[in-house]
């Protein structure tokens, strides 16, 4: 088995997609095993994105995931990192697939972040690096 931290961005909580977004993960089959309602810090967030620090679209973004609630999650099952990214669909909401969270729930907004409703771990390394820092 793996797991994966799964974040449901201010997008998703605003609009209220999270009982949609929570309950597809629950049909594909991943279990919920740590689930929070939670405005983050600048700190968790600058060690969320650091990878990212220093892009033109770092700032922004960290604003943009303070703006509001945040739902922090960890699923588990077998390939659930692989499994969640293809639930989630392509970064760009307006084009990733029909039949993804995204591409069922997400557009373009004319803005410098794409707002693209979840993040999920990339890698088993970035998911227990990511579940430290959201469940410390
Ligand atoms: P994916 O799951 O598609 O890889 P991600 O969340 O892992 O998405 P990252 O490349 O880690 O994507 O980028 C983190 C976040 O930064 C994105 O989800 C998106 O909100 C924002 N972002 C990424 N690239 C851009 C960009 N070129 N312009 C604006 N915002 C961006």
């Amino acid at each position: 088995s793996q797991r994966t931290l799964v974040l449901v961005k201010p997008d998703g909580v605003a609009r209220g997609l999270t009982g949609q977004i929570l309950a597809r993960i629950e049909a594909k089959g991943y279990t919920l095993t740590r689930l929070e309602l939670m405005t983050p810090t600048r700190e968790i967030l600058e060690q969320h994105y650091e990878e990212h620090r220093g892009k033109p679209f770092f700032e922004p973004l960290v604003q943009f995931m303070l703006s509001g609630p945040v739902v922090a999650a960890v699923a588990e099952g077998d390939r659930v990192i692989e499994g969640f990214r293809s639930l989630a669909g392509a970064t760009e909401p307006t084009t990733a697939a029909p039949g993804t969270i995204r591409g069922d729930l997400g557009r373009d907004w004319g803005e410098k972040v794409q707002k693209n409703l979840v993040h999920g771990s990339d890698s088993p390394e970035s998911a227990e690096r990511e579940i430290g820092i959201w469940f410390a």
